[in-house]
């Protein structure tokens, strides 16, 4: 029971950190659930929109296009 009114406090206080391409969510995590497209076991394409794959929080998935100029 204590567990469903956690994740119930979870989903409702959702935070939200979209606008800057990140690798990492700041809880800490690295593991991102994106929706993702494969071609020929490989991914071809995926969505900026992501979600923390620990604690649900919304982000900005990073793409190459992202880090070009810093490279320059
Ligand atoms: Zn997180």
């Amino acid at each position: 029971m204590w567990l469903l009114k956690r994740k119930r406090k979870q989903l409702l206080f959702k935070q939200n950190f979209r606008g800057i391409p990140t690798h990492a969510c700041p809880c800490g995590s690295v593991l991102l659930n994106v929706k993702c497209i494969f071609e020929d076991g490989e991914i071809v394409m995926w969505f900026t929109e992501a979600e923390c794959a620990m604690c649900g929080a919304l982000l900005t998935a990073p793409t190459p296009e992202d880090y070009r100029d810093a490279e320059v």
